[in-house]
């Protein structure tokens, strides 16, 4: 048995430059230690991020009263405790807290440590953290959903739809699958540029440029598909994450076009465009509780992946719900809509058994912490979203798990997605 020791928090800053929170977990003189990333769409029913709204010194952004909390009182409650024992240690930080979104200490105080005891406890087995989770061998890799033109709440132009993406789903390794999305996606710099549009990047890598119609955003990655040498729909497929939350409005959308439609001439949109640009995943197509919608989808189309992201938020009655409604058949999962490694996991693990695909995802405000790679390829997750080739802090999963595809060796082999 390994007992922690203590543990510290402090304040560091994510990728868009808000604070964030890092937590180190220590055992004796070893530690590890893990950075909470942070959405911009967020679902109404996550887990509750808690700042500092009243500190205007760093304009109610400060994460400086969870850093307390956790170094006053998460760090003596955990001080002893068998750090090899995840499913306890998460349900004495789910009781401390003691509310339905962790509103009391923030999921983002509580996520942090969570992660970092599950990566002292890899590192005091001397394993790699991947090897930590549900699979215990014949890892497989996920093929990475890269969102390569940014919208909605993720960028300043006018596209009413989020995240375009793509999927090398005809890599038959992860280092082929980053090759193929690298061509593609330097491909697109060109002919965007060719437009006289801005090659600059988005949140989460993803070019940005003033584009307005989401046919023009689909147009230019069919053309960046081929001009690489692949065939969309076989070789590289578009995936979208709609984001509908942000696009509703008394039971109207406006995903296709500015305009406001009803859900009847949304599904139709939908239809035509998956035919037109043979398009495999849409994440999020309408709103966190419109059920009804997600099902009437699921009956119009036949093979497309639907996903619950702000549907779900990572959440089992969510999901259980959504099973019994036939709202989608995949999940995104992200640890902080959560809010601790263990609830993730029995997530993850309910989602497989009900047949469901689920994809590990980073979030916009996003940190150097590698963790969710480890998480995707321990949970045979068949897919992992976090952004395009470009941003350090999207960058560095990719490398990740090119680390870890180089130490599987010739058993590394990509995960199913059909
Ligand atoms: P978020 O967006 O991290 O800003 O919530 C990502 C997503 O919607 O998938
Ligand atoms: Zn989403």
């Amino acid at each position: 048995m390994s007992k922690i020791s203590k543990v510290v928090a402090r304040q560091v800053f994510d990728s868009r430059g808000n604070p964030t929170i890092e937590a180190e977990v220590f055992s004796k003189n070893i530690s590890s230690s893990a950075i909470c990333p942070s959405g911009a769409s967020t679902g109404t029913f996550e887990a509750f991020e808690k700042r500092d709204v009243n500190n205007k010194k760093y304009l109610g952004k400060s994460v400086l009263n969870s850093v307390s909390l956790v170094n006053k009182i998460i760090s003596k409650k955990l001080k002893n405790l068998d750090l090899h024992n995840q499913e306890k240690i998460d349900s004495i930080l789910i009781n401390l807290d003691g509310t339905k979104q962790k509103t009391k200490f923030g999921a983002n105080a509580i996520l942090s440590v969570s992660m970092a005891v599950k990566k002292l406890s890899a590192k005091l087995k001397k394993i790699p953290l991947y090897k930590a989770f549900l699979v215990k061998k014949d890892f497989k890799l996920p093929y990475p959903l890269m969102n390569i033109i940014n919208g909605g709440a993720h960028a300043d132009n006018g596209l009413r739809i989020q995240e375009f993406m793509i999927r090398p789903d005809k890599a038959k390794s992860f280092s082929e699958a980053l090759r193929i999305s690298f061509l593609v996606i330097h491909n697109l710099k060109n002919l965007i540029k060719k437009k006289g549009l801005s090659t600059s990047v988005g949140d989460e890598g993803g070019f940005a440029p003033m584009i307005n119609r989401n046919e023009d955003a689909l147009d230019l990655i069919v053309k960046a598909i081929n001009k690489s040498g692949f065939k969309n729909g076989r070789d590289v497929s578009i995936c979208l994450d709609v984001a509908a939350n942000e696009l509703f409005k008394k039971n109207l959308y406006s995903i296709h076009s500015k305009k406001f439609e009803s859900v009847e001439k949304s599904i139709k949109n939908y239809v035509k465009i998956i035919n037109k640009y043979k398009i495999k995943s849409i994440e999020d197509p309408f709103s966190e509780n419109d059920w009804l919608s997600w099902n009437r989808l699921m009956n119009s189309i036949k093979k497309t992946q639907i996903v619950g992201d702000d549907l779900y938020v990572t959440n089992l009655e969510r999901l259980k719900k959504g099973f019994l409604n036939n709202s989608s058949n995949a999940i995104l999962i992200k640890l902080n809509q959560i809010g601790t490694v263990s609830e993730t996991l029995e997530v993850i693990k309910f989602a497989q058994i009900i047949g469901y695909k689920t994809i590990i995802s980073h979030r916009s405000g996003d940190s150097e912490d590698t963790f969710i790679a480890d998480l995707a390829v321990g949970t045979n997750s068949n897919q992992i979203k976090t952004g395009s080739l470009a941003r350090s802090e999207r960058v560095a999963k990719y490398n990740q798990l090119l680390r870890i595809e180089e130490e599987l060796g010739k058993k590394a082999k990509m995960n199913k997605i059909h």
